[in-house]
């Protein structure tokens, strides 16, 4: 017999209208198991379809009882009899069971490490293999999944091509001290005085490393197919414990060419808005559940983001607000210095009281392929910050002026290096632009959940690489 998913059979009026009285089965997980003093037996069942369970009724008549009444949280089963009205609240229907089939057991109950109701996420995270089986990182999977979702059809309903830019990469221009390196060297062993300048007996040759963006890559394919975007995991060494970074994270990143800064920004708000609307409407169940437990302002936040367009200040009138704004911040506001995260969020929380996007940086804070605008001091560069988080989108227009990008690359082997990114301006250069928007951030903003390691399946940061 075919067995529906449990979302169905609780949600779809349809399907109910055509099955209720028949007989049915659902295969599950035993979420809770509580037992009358008239002997039945109420068995909360949940296969990961959505958040709800669904409530199957076993009386004492059937012959495996005295099995059933041994039951515990987290046992397999697989139940099949009659799809009833429920009595009981919060259901529409529930099943009369007529058969119950043990799948998998419990070995030993009392130290099946989740078996409690309530744990702290830090403690979860210890566990990657098994939170996944709580309701809020049910929750977190299937919003992550069916954003992921979204995002490739918004794309795709907007002309856009998806490319797979490369994982393990040769180049090192972003910022030395972040890249993971690959090697199949065995330096502490055979190779004591191997030296970063020779790399002629690695794996290729040559020094590599894990990507820290696609940006690049994509770039080249931009060049040629207009509208493009990757979407990938991507790595970053940064030795900071936040609850903001990861080791290793995804990032959508979209290039649009014959664009400007405008277009990026305009671009950016219209995926966050898809997003957002996107998950009010399909994922109502999961965000109920966050809004209850996690964060109860969540889905008013999440719905006004649709309503009103996104604010956009300057870097300096943003620079002016911090100082105005008479707060004490830990880190100094002064043109010319980067902004950390707490003037981020003051920017966002308290100034725009939603989206914010903050534009044209000073230069020497950013990379050298923002385009440099008329001013001569600042980058057309664009960060999309959001309460809460603050940095979520970080883009820019490229410099696609040959004689620009030059004499932003002043290191000669740099700028040997990057001879094929010259190339895209030498050979046929237009106005192109785009951005990364880190999909764990987004994970995080919304579904309310504070530390990203909580918004990845299995997170790696600095000493932790579980499973
Ligand atoms: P931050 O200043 O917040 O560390 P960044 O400016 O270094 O971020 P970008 O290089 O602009 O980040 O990357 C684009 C996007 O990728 C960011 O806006 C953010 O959403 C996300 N991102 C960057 N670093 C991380 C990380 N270590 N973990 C998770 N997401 C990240
Ligand atoms: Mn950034």
């Amino acid at each position: 017999m075919k067995t529906p998913e449990i979302k169905k059979v609780l949600t779809d009026k349809a399907w109910q209208a055509n099955h209720l009285n028949e007989y049915i089965q659902i295969t599950g997980w035993v979420r809770s198991i509580r037992h009358s003093k008239a002997g039945i037996s109420f068995i909360e069942i949940n296969d990961g379809s959505s958040i709800l369970s669904i409530q199957a009724v076993a009386p004492k008549a059937l012959v495996n009882y005295c099995e059933i009444e041994k039951i515990t949280t987290g046992v397999s089963i697989t139940v099949s009899g009659i799809l009833v009205e429920s009595m009981g609240k919060g259901q529409d229907v529930e099943i009369q069971a007529k058969e119950v089939k043990i799948l998998g057991i419990i070995e030993e109950p009392e130290n099946y490490p989740i078996a409690k109701k309530r744990h702290t996420f830090e403690y979860l995270r210890g566990l990657p293999h098994l939170r996944i089986r709580t309701n809020t990182f049910g929750a977190i999977a299937r919003i992550r999944s069916s954003v992921a979702n979204r995002i490739h059809n918004f794309f795709f309903e907007n002309g856009f091509h998806w490319v797979s830019t490369p994982i393990i990469t040769s180049s090192d221009c972003e910022g030395a001290g972040e890249l993971f390196k690959v090697s199949t060297l065995d330096y502490a062993q055979k190779n004591s005085t191997a030296t970063s300048a020779n790399y002629t007996d690695d794996f290729f040759a040559k020094e590599t490393f894990l990507t820290v963006s696609g940006q690049m890559n994509a770039e080249a394919y931009c060049l040629a197919m207009s509208k493009v975007y990757t979407f990938g995991p991507t790595f970053r060494a940064e030795n900071s414990n936040t609850s903001r970074h990861l080791a290793e994270f995804w990032m959508v990143e979209p290039e649009i060419a014959f664009a400007d800064l405008e277009d990026n920004a305009t671009l950016a708000e219209t995926l966050l808005k898809a997003i957002v609307g996107h998950v009010l409407e399909n994922c109502s169940e999961d965000l109920n559940f966050f809004t209850q437990q996690i964060d109860n302002a969540l889905t008013e936040r999440l719905s006004r983001v649709l309503e009103k367009k996104f604010e956009k200040i300057s870097y300096t009138d943003a620079v002016e607000i911090l100082k105005k704004s008479k707060r004490d911040f830990q880190f100094p506001i002064k043109w010319g210095l980067d902004l950390q995260s707490e003037h981020e969020r003051f920017l966002t929380e308290d100034y725009a009281n939603g989206p914010v996007i903050v534009s044209d940086y000073p230069k020497d804070i950013k990379a050298f392929y923002m385009r440099l605008n008329d001013d001569g001091e600042t980058v057309a560069a664009m960060d999309v910050l959001v309460p809460g988080i603050g940095e979520i989108i970080g883009g820019s227009q490229r410099e696609e002026r040959l004689h620009v990008i030059d004499s932003r690359i002043q290191n000669q082997k740099l700028r040997k290096e990057l001879s094929w990114y010259r190339d895209l301006r030498k050979y046929g250069t237009v106005p192109h632009a785009g951005f990364g928007l880190g999909f764990e951030r987004l994970v995080s903003y919304i579904t309310g959940m504070e530390n990203i390691r909580d918004c990845i399946p299995f997170p790696r940061t600095p000493g932790n690489a579980r499973i």
